[in-house]
Protein backbone atom coordinates (compact mmCIF):
# COMPACT_ATOMS: atom_id res chain seq x y z
CA UNK A 1 0.00 0.00 0.00
CA UNK A 2 1.02 3.24 -1.35
CA UNK A 3 2.30 5.66 2.05
CA UNK A 4 0.26 8.81 2.30
CA UNK A 5 2.07 12.14 3.47
CA UNK A 6 -0.75 14.05 5.40
CA UNK A 7 -1.23 17.73 4.14
CA UNK A 8 -1.29 21.00 6.04
CA UNK A 9 -4.53 21.40 7.93
CA UNK A 10 -4.44 24.81 6.75
CA UNK A 11 -4.68 23.41 2.94
CA UNK A 12 -8.25 23.24 4.24
CA UNK A 13 -9.01 26.50 5.95
CA UNK A 14 -11.62 28.84 4.45
CA UNK A 15 -11.07 32.54 4.22
CA UNK A 16 -14.58 32.85 5.43
CA UNK A 17 -15.40 32.71 9.35
CA UNK A 18 -18.46 30.66 10.48
CA UNK A 19 -21.34 32.43 11.93
CA UNK A 20 -21.93 29.52 14.41
CA UNK A 21 -22.96 30.52 17.53
CA UNK A 22 -19.98 30.41 20.62
CA UNK A 23 -19.61 26.98 21.75
CA UNK A 24 -21.84 25.37 18.67
CA UNK A 25 -21.09 21.57 17.80
CA UNK A 26 -20.93 22.09 14.29
CA UNK A 27 -17.05 23.61 14.99
CA UNK A 28 -16.15 20.22 16.19
CA UNK A 29 -17.46 18.60 13.21
CA UNK A 30 -15.86 21.26 10.69
CA UNK A 31 -12.79 20.48 12.35
CA UNK A 32 -12.83 16.97 12.00
CA UNK A 33 -13.49 17.11 8.49
CA UNK A 34 -10.47 19.41 8.11
CA UNK A 35 -8.26 17.12 10.44
CA UNK A 36 -9.92 13.58 8.11
CA UNK A 37 -8.90 15.36 4.62
CA UNK A 38 -5.50 16.22 5.52
CA UNK A 39 -4.91 12.72 7.02
CA UNK A 40 -5.89 11.39 3.61
CA UNK A 41 -4.04 14.45 1.85
CA UNK A 42 -6.81 14.97 -0.53
CA UNK A 43 -6.05 17.77 -2.81
CA UNK A 44 -8.49 20.36 -1.89
CA UNK A 45 -9.49 20.61 -5.45
CA UNK A 46 -11.10 17.03 -5.76
CA UNK A 47 -13.04 17.39 -2.45
CA UNK A 48 -16.69 18.49 -3.13
CA UNK A 49 -18.95 19.47 -0.36
CA UNK A 50 -22.59 19.42 -1.00
CA UNK A 51 -25.42 20.97 1.46
CA UNK A 52 -28.88 21.40 2.10
CA UNK A 53 -30.40 24.34 4.34
CA UNK A 54 -29.36 24.68 8.12
CA UNK A 55 -27.37 26.56 10.03
CA UNK A 56 -24.77 22.96 9.75
CA UNK A 57 -25.31 23.90 6.15
CA UNK A 58 -23.26 26.40 5.81
CA UNK A 59 -20.49 24.51 6.68
CA UNK A 60 -19.56 24.46 2.91
CA UNK A 61 -18.46 27.84 3.06
CA UNK A 62 -16.36 27.17 5.98
CA UNK A 63 -13.73 24.74 4.37
CA UNK A 64 -11.32 25.38 1.20
CA UNK A 65 -12.62 22.89 -1.73
CA UNK A 66 -15.45 22.93 -4.14
CA UNK A 67 -18.63 23.10 -2.56
CA UNK A 68 -22.46 23.92 -3.69
CA UNK A 69 -25.15 25.15 -0.78
CA UNK A 70 -27.91 23.67 -2.38
CA UNK A 71 -31.55 23.52 -1.49
CA UNK A 72 -33.32 22.31 1.64
CA UNK A 73 -33.18 18.27 1.89
CA UNK A 74 -31.75 17.66 -2.00
CA UNK A 75 -28.15 17.77 -1.11
CA UNK A 76 -27.92 14.27 -1.39
CA UNK A 77 -29.29 14.53 -5.30
CA UNK A 78 -27.12 17.10 -6.10
CA UNK A 79 -24.49 15.18 -4.42
CA UNK A 80 -25.68 11.69 -6.55
CA UNK A 81 -25.15 13.96 -10.04
CA UNK A 82 -21.53 15.24 -9.11
CA UNK A 83 -20.53 11.69 -8.50
CA UNK A 84 -21.64 9.93 -11.38
CA UNK A 85 -20.43 12.80 -13.25
CA UNK A 86 -16.82 12.61 -11.94
CA UNK A 87 -16.34 9.73 -10.12
CA UNK A 88 -12.25 10.67 -9.31
CA UNK A 89 -14.22 12.92 -6.89
CA UNK A 90 -14.30 12.34 -2.97
CA UNK A 91 -17.75 13.66 -2.26
CA UNK A 92 -19.19 14.69 1.35
CA UNK A 93 -23.04 15.95 2.16
CA UNK A 94 -22.66 17.69 5.18
CA UNK A 95 -26.21 19.19 7.38
CA UNK A 96 -28.61 18.40 9.79
CA UNK A 97 -30.85 16.60 11.02
CA UNK A 98 -34.18 18.20 9.97
CA UNK A 99 -32.46 18.64 6.40
CA UNK A 100 -31.32 14.91 6.18
CA UNK A 101 -33.85 13.40 7.87
CA UNK A 102 -37.11 15.44 7.66
CA UNK A 103 -37.19 17.20 4.16
CA UNK A 104 -34.49 14.81 2.70
CA UNK A 105 -35.87 12.10 3.67
CA UNK A 106 -36.55 10.33 0.57
CA UNK A 107 -32.98 11.19 -1.49
CA UNK A 108 -31.14 9.58 2.03
CA UNK A 109 -33.12 5.86 1.72
CA UNK A 110 -32.66 5.66 -2.33
CA UNK A 111 -28.95 7.29 -1.97
CA UNK A 112 -28.12 4.56 0.58
CA UNK A 113 -29.85 1.25 -1.06
CA UNK A 114 -28.16 1.88 -3.88
CA UNK A 115 -24.62 2.07 -2.38
CA UNK A 116 -23.56 5.36 -4.08
CA UNK A 117 -19.98 5.71 -2.93
CA UNK A 118 -20.80 9.20 -1.01
CA UNK A 119 -20.15 10.48 2.60
CA UNK A 120 -23.10 11.97 4.37
CA UNK A 121 -22.21 13.58 7.56
CA UNK A 122 -25.36 14.79 9.59
CA UNK A 123 -24.94 17.63 12.36
CA UNK A 124 -27.36 15.65 14.94
CA UNK A 125 -28.56 18.45 17.17
CA UNK A 126 -32.34 17.26 17.99
CA UNK A 127 -33.79 20.38 16.93
CA UNK A 128 -34.54 22.91 14.19
CA UNK A 129 -31.16 25.37 15.10
CA UNK A 130 -31.81 27.93 11.91
CA UNK A 131 -35.74 28.79 12.64
CA UNK A 132 -35.29 29.25 16.27
CA UNK A 133 -35.94 25.78 18.22
CA UNK A 134 -38.94 23.76 16.13
CA UNK A 135 -38.96 20.09 16.81
CA UNK A 136 -36.88 18.05 14.23
CA UNK A 137 -37.68 14.77 13.24
CA UNK A 138 -34.90 13.63 15.87
CA UNK A 139 -36.47 15.39 19.01
CA UNK A 140 -36.71 12.88 21.79
CA UNK A 141 -40.35 12.09 23.24
CA UNK A 142 -41.40 14.72 25.90
CA UNK A 143 -39.00 17.24 25.35
CA UNK A 144 -40.47 20.79 25.33
CA UNK A 145 -39.66 23.00 22.08
CA UNK A 146 -40.74 26.18 20.96
CA UNK A 147 -43.43 24.04 18.11
CA UNK A 148 -44.06 20.86 21.04
CA UNK A 149 -44.79 23.50 23.79
CA UNK A 150 -46.31 20.43 26.17
CA UNK A 151 -43.50 17.95 25.14
CA UNK A 152 -42.76 16.03 22.08
CA UNK A 153 -45.79 13.16 21.18
CA UNK A 154 -43.55 11.65 18.11
CA UNK A 155 -41.36 9.03 18.38
CA UNK A 156 -38.10 10.10 17.04
CA UNK A 157 -36.47 8.87 13.42
CA UNK A 158 -33.41 6.40 14.67
CA UNK A 159 -31.15 6.78 11.91
CA UNK A 160 -28.87 4.56 12.34
CA UNK A 161 -31.16 2.15 12.33
CA UNK A 162 -32.95 3.07 9.34
CA UNK A 163 -29.52 3.51 7.26
CA UNK A 164 -28.65 -0.63 8.49
CA UNK A 165 -31.78 -1.50 7.28
CA UNK A 166 -31.92 0.83 4.03
CA UNK A 167 -28.60 -0.45 2.45
CA UNK A 168 -25.55 1.75 3.79
CA UNK A 169 -22.60 -0.10 4.10
CA UNK A 170 -20.57 1.89 6.74
CA UNK A 171 -22.90 3.25 9.69
CA UNK A 172 -21.10 5.29 12.52
CA UNK A 173 -22.04 7.82 14.68
CA UNK A 174 -19.37 10.42 16.48
CA UNK A 175 -19.85 13.02 18.63
CA UNK A 176 -18.30 16.60 18.06
CA UNK A 177 -16.84 16.79 21.75
CA UNK A 178 -14.76 14.02 20.57
CA UNK A 179 -12.64 15.54 18.08
CA UNK A 180 -9.97 13.24 17.29
CA UNK A 181 -12.28 10.06 17.18
CA UNK A 182 -15.09 11.94 15.25
CA UNK A 183 -11.83 12.56 12.43
CA UNK A 184 -10.92 8.96 12.14
CA UNK A 185 -14.48 8.11 11.60
CA UNK A 186 -15.14 10.81 9.08
CA UNK A 187 -11.51 9.57 7.46
CA UNK A 188 -12.43 5.90 7.84
CA UNK A 189 -16.63 6.93 5.99
CA UNK A 190 -14.23 9.06 3.12
CA UNK A 191 -12.14 5.58 2.17
CA UNK A 192 -15.00 3.15 2.36
CA UNK A 193 -16.11 3.11 -0.99
CA UNK A 194 -19.62 2.77 -0.76
CA UNK A 195 -22.48 4.72 0.94
CA UNK A 196 -21.41 5.88 4.25
CA UNK A 197 -22.92 7.76 7.41
CA UNK A 198 -21.66 9.42 9.85
CA UNK A 199 -24.66 10.75 12.08
CA UNK A 200 -22.93 12.89 14.86
CA UNK A 201 -24.34 14.53 18.07
CA UNK A 202 -23.37 18.26 17.55
CA UNK A 203 -25.30 20.45 20.40
CA UNK A 204 -27.28 22.92 19.53
CA UNK A 205 -26.10 24.98 22.27
CA UNK A 206 -29.15 27.88 21.51
CA UNK A 207 -32.02 26.25 21.22
CA UNK A 208 -31.48 22.61 22.46
CA UNK A 209 -30.91 22.47 26.56
CA UNK A 210 -31.67 18.86 26.86
CA UNK A 211 -29.50 16.98 24.46
CA UNK A 212 -26.06 19.38 25.77
CA UNK A 213 -22.91 18.34 25.75
CA UNK A 214 -22.68 17.58 29.16
CA UNK A 215 -25.89 15.11 28.38
CA UNK A 216 -23.76 12.91 26.15
CA UNK A 217 -20.65 13.20 28.09
CA UNK A 218 -22.43 11.50 30.73
CA UNK A 219 -23.71 8.45 28.54
CA UNK A 220 -22.05 7.97 24.98
CA UNK A 221 -19.07 4.84 25.19
CA UNK A 222 -17.19 3.62 21.80
CA UNK A 223 -18.21 0.40 20.38
CA UNK A 224 -14.42 -0.25 19.67
CA UNK A 225 -13.32 -0.68 23.40
CA UNK A 226 -16.35 -3.24 23.35
CA UNK A 227 -14.89 -6.55 23.73
CA UNK A 228 -16.72 -9.34 21.15
CA UNK A 229 -18.24 -6.00 19.02
CA UNK A 230 -17.95 -7.56 15.55
CA UNK A 231 -18.31 -4.09 12.76
CA UNK A 232 -19.63 -7.21 9.98
CA UNK A 233 -22.24 -8.47 12.35
CA UNK A 234 -25.44 -6.44 11.11
CA UNK A 235 -27.81 -8.10 13.64
CA UNK A 236 -25.81 -6.95 16.21
CA UNK A 237 -25.52 -3.19 14.77
CA UNK A 238 -29.31 -3.07 14.76
CA UNK A 239 -28.95 -3.77 18.43
CA UNK A 240 -27.39 -1.52 19.78
CA UNK A 241 -28.32 1.03 17.34
CA UNK A 242 -31.73 0.90 19.70
CA UNK A 243 -29.33 1.42 22.62
CA UNK A 244 -30.63 4.98 24.16
CA UNK A 245 -30.73 6.19 27.48
CA UNK A 246 -28.20 5.89 30.30
CA UNK A 247 -25.39 4.25 27.53
CA UNK A 248 -25.30 5.60 24.06
CA UNK A 249 -22.66 4.00 21.54
CA UNK A 250 -21.20 5.83 19.33
CA UNK A 251 -18.16 4.99 16.50
CA UNK A 252 -18.73 2.42 13.59
CA UNK A 253 -21.73 0.10 13.98
CA UNK A 254 -20.90 -1.68 11.03
CA UNK A 255 -19.07 -2.07 7.83
CA UNK A 256 -19.23 -4.22 4.57
CA UNK A 257 -17.92 -4.03 1.02
CA UNK A 258 -20.28 -4.06 -1.37
CA UNK A 259 -20.13 -3.00 -5.08
CA UNK A 260 -21.21 0.45 -5.64
CA UNK A 261 -24.18 1.95 -8.21
CA UNK A 262 -21.66 2.96 -10.27
CA UNK A 263 -19.68 -0.45 -10.43
CA UNK A 264 -23.04 -1.89 -11.22
CA UNK A 265 -24.54 0.63 -13.83
CA UNK A 266 -23.59 -0.59 -17.38
CA UNK A 267 -23.31 2.89 -18.69
CA UNK A 268 -20.70 3.89 -16.05
CA UNK A 269 -18.39 0.84 -16.14
CA UNK A 270 -15.57 2.21 -17.61
CA UNK A 271 -15.61 5.85 -15.93
CA UNK A 272 -17.82 8.59 -16.23
CA UNK A 273 -20.11 9.03 -19.52
CA UNK A 274 -17.78 12.63 -20.19
CA UNK A 275 -14.38 10.46 -19.94
CA UNK A 276 -16.06 8.11 -22.94
CA UNK A 277 -15.87 8.42 -26.44
CA UNK A 278 -18.91 9.00 -27.73
CA UNK A 279 -19.55 6.55 -30.54
CA UNK A 280 -20.66 8.65 -33.32
CA UNK A 281 -19.03 9.54 -36.56
CA UNK A 282 -18.29 12.98 -36.98
CA UNK A 283 -20.89 13.85 -39.79
CA UNK A 284 -23.57 11.92 -37.86
CA UNK A 285 -22.92 13.84 -34.47
CA UNK A 286 -22.73 17.16 -36.80
CA UNK A 287 -26.06 15.77 -38.15
CA UNK A 288 -27.85 15.97 -34.51
CA UNK A 289 -26.43 18.83 -33.60
CA UNK A 290 -27.89 20.37 -36.29
CA UNK A 291 -31.03 19.19 -35.69
CA UNK A 292 -31.19 19.85 -32.19
CA UNK A 293 -29.50 22.89 -31.63
FE1 LIG B 1 -25.46 26.05 16.21
FE2 LIG B 1 -27.88 26.10 17.32
FE3 LIG B 1 -26.54 28.37 16.95
FE4 LIG B 1 -27.54 27.06 14.88
S1 LIG B 1 -28.70 28.02 16.52
S2 LIG B 1 -25.47 27.97 15.01
S3 LIG B 1 -27.26 24.91 15.52
S4 LIG B 1 -25.93 26.68 18.29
Amino acid sequence: MATVVALPIERYESIVEPDWCPGCGDFGVLRALQIAAAKLAIDPKDLFVVSGIGCSSNLPGYIHAYGVHSLHGRAVAVATGAKLANHDLKVVITGGDGDGYGIGLGHFIHAMRRNLDLTYIVMNNQIYGLTTGQASPTTMKEVRTKSTPLGNIELPINPIALALVSGATYVSRGFSGENKHLADLIAGAIEHKGFSLVDVFSPCVTYNKVNTYDYFRKRIYKLDQEQGYDVKNIGLALERSFEWGERIPIGVFYRDEQPTYEDCEVALRNGPLVKQPLGLSKELFDELMEEFM
